[in-house]
């Protein structure tokens, strides 16, 4: 008998037939079909399972991403944090840095002005206008108001304007030490010339008790020339020698009293009467202010006093011209303890 392939054509019939004698149902299949049933469940379970690994992989794979994009973004926040910390610091040094520019400009202005000071003193010529003013707020008092979170393009200005002012400061710093080392130079031309003449006052006291010229002689009672200024003093105060020069003569007669007569440079000589005593002889090479001597009431006098006298060319003329030389623009207490260091 010849072999029959196996399902070739061939089909089966399923009869379910219930318990309690219902009506029957008869299924038809063909052997093809039933051949493919567990090919088709098999292929389903594999699919359903490489199903399930990939849906597990992206999962595990979401859960790495969670993970990793977690860590990321607690380290971004901390640099975040960390740069607008950076931000806010760099922020508070350009608002200092802006204020040490105005600080450093108020007191270069001050300094300006002390230069023009000193310019005058000297006798340079200041050019009309130049004075500087300064507008800059006093913070040292209270200060207040209401407060504004200064915004981005608020700094911007403040960097440009600082740029601008560290430059303008950089050439008002040039301009000063021009005019500071013109003004020194200035200066000790005119200690130079206020040295050889006689412009220190020879005494601690400035108080002028008789004047140069006419006055009512105070043993005559009598109009007579008092060819000196009378300077009140402590007896036994310094006396100095009011310019550089060299003593000619010094003695005792009745009417100076004790006296020291000292020459000077261009034709000028000065006179120190009614000393109590003389530290200096004939010959000797003064510097203005050294002492020649102590104040004293000797020869024809009414008091401790020193009476002072400034010739030119041997001539007695009035001494305050040249006195006021040196006090013109000078501090008294200047000139005071100039002495003092002596
Ligand atoms: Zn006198």
């Amino acid at each position: 008998m010849k072999k029959k392939r196996l399902f070739s054509g061939s089909r089966y019939t399923f009869l379910v037939l219930p318990d309690d004698g219902g009506p029957s149902m008869r299924f038809r299949a063909s052997t093809v079909l039933l051949a493919a049933i567990p090919i088709l469940i098999l292929a389903l379970a594999a699919t359903a399972s490489t199903l399930y690994l990939l849906q597990e992989r992206s999962a595990w794979k979401m859960d790495r991403l969670h993970q990793q994009f977690d860590l990321s973004s607690g380290a971004y926040k901390s640099e975040i944090a960390y740069k607008d910390a950076s931000i806010r610091q760099l922020q508070k040094q350009v608002v200092e840095f802006a204020q040490q520019a105005e600080n450093v400009q108020t007191r270069l202005d001050q300094l300006d002005k002390l230069a023009s000071a000193m310019k005058s003193f000297v006798g340079i010529p200041e050019p009309a206008g130049s004075t500087v003013q300064s507008d800059k707020p006093d913070t040292e008092n209270g200060v207040g108001g209401e407060l504004f979170a200064a915004t981005d393009s608020d700094y911007r200005q403040l960097m440009d304007g600082m740029g601008e002012k560290y430059a303008s400061l950089d050439a008002q710093i040039g301009e000063l030490k021009e005019a500071l080392t013109r003004t020194h130079t200035e200066a000790q031309k005119k200690k130079q010339q206020l040295r050889v003449m006689p412009t220190f006052w020879p005494t601690y006291s400035q108080r002028i008790t008789s004047q140069f010229g006419v006055r009512i002689d105070p043993f005559t009672d009598n109009p007579a020339k008092h060819t000196g200024i009378d300077i009140a003093g402590s007896l036994g105060d310094p006396v100095f020698a009011a310019a550089d020069g060299t003593v000619t003569e010094t003695g005792y007669n009745s009417a100076r009293g004790n006296y020291v007569i000292i020459r000077h440079k261009q034709g000028i000589s000065t006179k120190y009467m009614h000393l109590f005593s003389i530290s200096v002889s004939k010959g000797d090479v003064l510097k203005q202010g050294d002492t020649i001597g102590k104040i004293g009431s000797t020869g024809r006098s009414t008091g401790p006093h020193l009476h002072f006298e400034v010739l030119e060319h041997d001539a007695p003329v009035d001494p305050k011209p040249y006195l006021n030389m040196a006090m013109k623009g000078m501090p008294i207490d200047v000139q005071v303890l100039e002495k003092r260091q002596d």
